[in-house]
């Protein structure tokens, strides 16, 4: 019998089969990889100030320190390249908009966070920066897919991976275990992304679709910094950056659109001087909450059924950090924090 059967090896899945690992725990991960239109997708930027307004994001000290320490320790694990620290260039638009982040840089909130404010163009060969912009630290990306990849193989060096299309309608479960094929478990937990929509157990968990397109493109040389204003491009190969992304809730169509390509190269043309082709165009849909925070914890019947989901647009900075807090929970550690914790929408999957 192992401890706990994870299915979905995304992100979610992926980072905590290798917290519950590393405490000690029997682990048994199964996902059809193919299907993965989330985390495979991802451009894997990770960046402490986003968002339109540009504000310090949730949780920022907390998550940041952990990821720095949590890719390293996973490449030298896995034996594989795939966490790369890259400052991140925002350009200003405005004077207006120089002063004040010449201002908040030396707040306490995001000193950390800023590296250098340039009032005049300084990567003016490469973007559009005529009023200066600043550099961000602590940003990054993460080489998704190698992660995923380096991670299935060590699963399955010590027999804790399956390729296996999951079907809930075969799930046993009773107080003690869970039983599902030829495995039996003493705990289940669903890390299946967007594909939870298509669950009964958790029927009514606000798990919200939020499709997006990336273009990947090759320019001729290569950008200093990883430039961020209206899109971002993060290197994807020799010479060639994904471009992304767009932000679609309603029309969930499981193809590219012309509409996504149109915006991200007209936004590309507004950010960059250099020369770009574009290459490749792909989609994926992101499993985001209402309240824009990861959901974990335990079924409200069952307590042998768990859920790590809800990742939203930020997966690569908050898998680590919530994987770790749910495996530290799942072996007698402090309770998940409200703010994550799935117990705050039990008025809605809760009902029969
Ligand atoms: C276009 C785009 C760009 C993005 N860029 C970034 C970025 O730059 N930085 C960032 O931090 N985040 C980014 N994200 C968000 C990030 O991808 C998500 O937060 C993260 O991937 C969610 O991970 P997950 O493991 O929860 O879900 P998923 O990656 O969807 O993983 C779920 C897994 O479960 C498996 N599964 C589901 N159902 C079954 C079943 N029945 N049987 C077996 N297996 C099953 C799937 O195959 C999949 O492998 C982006 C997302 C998109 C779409």
């Amino acid at each position: 019998m192992i401890d706990y059967l994870i299915v979905g090896q995304g992100l979610a899945g992926s980072c905590l089969a290798m917290q519950l690992i590393s405490a000690g725990k029997k682990v048994l991960v199964l996902d059809t990889p193919a299907q993965n239109r989330s985390s495979l997708i991802a451009a894997g930027l990770f960046n402490p100030i986003t968002g339109k307004a540009m504000s310090r994001t949730w949780m920022a000290p907390e998550i940041f320190n952990w990821l720095h320490e949590f890719y390293p320790k996973a490449e030298q694990l896995l034996n594989k390249k795939f966490f790369y620290r890259v400052p991140v260039y925002r350009p200003f638009l405005s004077v207006q908009e120089q002063n004040e982040w010449m201002a908040q840089s030396a707040d306490v909130h995001y000193r950390d966070f800023i590296e250098t404010i340039y009032t005049g163009a300084t990567y003016g060969h490469q973007v559009h920066d005529h009023f200066g912009g600043m550099v961000i630290k602590q940003s990054g990306y993460v080489d998704v897919p190698a992660f995923l990849e380096a991670a299935r193989y060590w699963l399955q060096q010590q027999a804790a991976f399956e390729v296996d299309a999951f079907n809930e309608a075969a799930l046993q479960i009773d107080e003690r275990k869970i039983e599902y094929g030829p495995w039996q478990a003493a705990a289940i937990v669903f890390c299946t992304g967007t594909a939870i929509r298509n669950s009964t157990l958790w029927r009514g968990l606000p798990v919200l679709p939020l499709k997006g397109e990336t273009l990947t493109i090759k320019l001729t040389s290569q950008p200093e910094q990883i430039y961020n204003r209206g899109v971002y491009i993060v290197p994807s190969g020799p010479l060639s950056y994904k471009v992304g992304a767009t932000y679609e809730a309603h029309n969930l169509t499981e193809e590219i659109t012309e509409a996504a390509r149109m915006e991200l190269e007209q936004r590309t043309r507004e950010l960059l001087r250099l020369p770009f082709e574009i290459v490749a165009q792909e989609w994926g849909v992101r499993p985001t909450s209402p309240d824009r925070r990861p959901m974990l914890g335990r079924h409200p019947e069952w307590k042998n059924v768990l859920i790590f989901n809800g990742l939203g647009t930020k997966g690569v900075s908050l898998a680590p950090y919530f994987a770790t807090q749910m495996a530290q929970w799942l072996v007698g550690g402090p309770e998940i924090i409200s703010q994550v914790n799935i117990k705050r929408f039990k008025a809605l999957y809760s009902k029969p």
